[in-house]
């Protein structure tokens, strides 16, 4: 049974990453196609046991992507610079990449970085500028952390009252959760807002005395960091907010003012290059939200999987969220693309 799954699976991705390739030859207007990544995190590296799926690849991976993607004939280019070009109408080459990174990982810098530099490839990094720097990670992390590394759990004392709802069906009193069942713990959150989450892990780490879970080293990148991979020219940054909060769920507009308008200024205050492009959060954003980001950036990404044909809307950018499990090789990598093409 797992044979005949498997040559299913062949199949299917032959025929995804053959359609791919057919329809990136034989583009009829000139295309952007966004690659997105999140973590860069060799296959050993410790972090990987307590990161969501679909958030890491590996650097090997990563280089393989972008070799495909030079083999289609793919100019590599800023995302600002084409969105900009774009707009004035001048012409774009007839296929571009723009590869992306999402949150400011310090492994952006370590593991992807060097590849980049070594083959000059443009890329662009969205900043959650209240992150830049710190050494914990973003609450899906923390929950992830919190509920993996944990023996079994005093889940009845209070400081868990806020997380016990959303446990159902899991055996954290037992024993720690697999990786697969804390990322069903991070799914089911999503239903609360971001602060609530934030400040309930803060009561559960302050009554904790165990310090197993707490990240013993920076995960974000600093200034320092930023600074470097920009003097090479290579390097853009564009915003992801101040905090990572899922613009749909703010409800006041001094909120919204506070993520979107004052994201921009602090990527200002960094004193790099004029950062032009945004990145919604979760792909979520309000009506009011996306107003606010079309007066402070020039273009914004969504989680929409896709192409971008010249002349798109520039806020409504399509992109593809890459990691190890959808593209494992150049065939899934391209099964991948194909599946946002039909
Ligand atoms: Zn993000």
């Amino acid at each position: 049974m797992a044979s005949v799954k498997s040559w299913l699976k062949f199949v299917v991705h032959s025929v995804l990453a053959g359609y791919a390739f057919l329809r990136i030859k034989s583009l009829l207007r000139p295309t952007l196609i966004i690659l997105t990544y999140h973590r860069v995190l060799p296959t050993k590296d410790q972090h990987r046991d307590s990161e969501q799926p679909g958030m890491v690849v590996s650097p090997q991976l990563f280089q393989l992507h972008l070799r495909t993607m030079q083999r289609l004939g793919a100019t590599f280019m800023h995302l600002d610079d084409w969105i900009a070009l774009d707009q004035e109408g001048k012409p774009v080459p007839k296929l571009t990449v723009a590869v992306t990174f999402d949150d400011g990982w310090r492994d952006n810098y370590e593991h992807a970085y060097p590849i980049l530099h070594q083959q000059k490839v443009p890329f662009t990094i969205f900043l959650v500028t209240n992150a830049i720097g710190q050494g914990q990670a973003f609450w899906p992390e923390r929950v992830m952390q919190l509920v993996m590394n944990h023996g079994a759990l005093t889940i009845d004392r209070p400081e868990f009252d806020w997380l016990r709802p959303h446990l159902t069906g899991l055996p954290l009193a037992e024993r720690p959760l697999t990786r697969e069942e804390a990322d069903r713990v991070v799914s089911n959150l999503k239903q609360l807002d971001d602060q609530s989450i934030i400040a309930g892990l803060e009561t559960t780490s302050l009554a904790r005395t165990d310090p197993a879970t707490d990240s013993p080293r920076r995960v974000i990148l600093d200034l320092n960091e930023l600074q470097e991979m920009h003097a090479s020219g290579l390097a853009h940054y564009g915003g992801h907010t101040r905090h990572h909060f899922r613009l749909n769920r703010l409800n006041s507009t001094h909120a919204l003012m506070d993520e979107i308008a004052g994201c921009q200024q602090d990527l200002q205050a960094l004193k790099l290059q004029p950062a032009k492009t945004f990145c919604y959060p979760n792909g979520d954003i309000s009506e009011y939200g996306e107003v606010l980001v079309r007066q402070h950036f020039h273009g914004a990404c969504t989680t929409r999987s896709g192409c971008n044909a010249s002349g798109c809307d520039p806020f409504t950018l399509k992109r593809y969220n890459l990691h190890d499990n959808n593209s494992g090789s150049a065939r899934s990598f391209l099964a991948t693309l194909g599946r946002g093409l039909l």
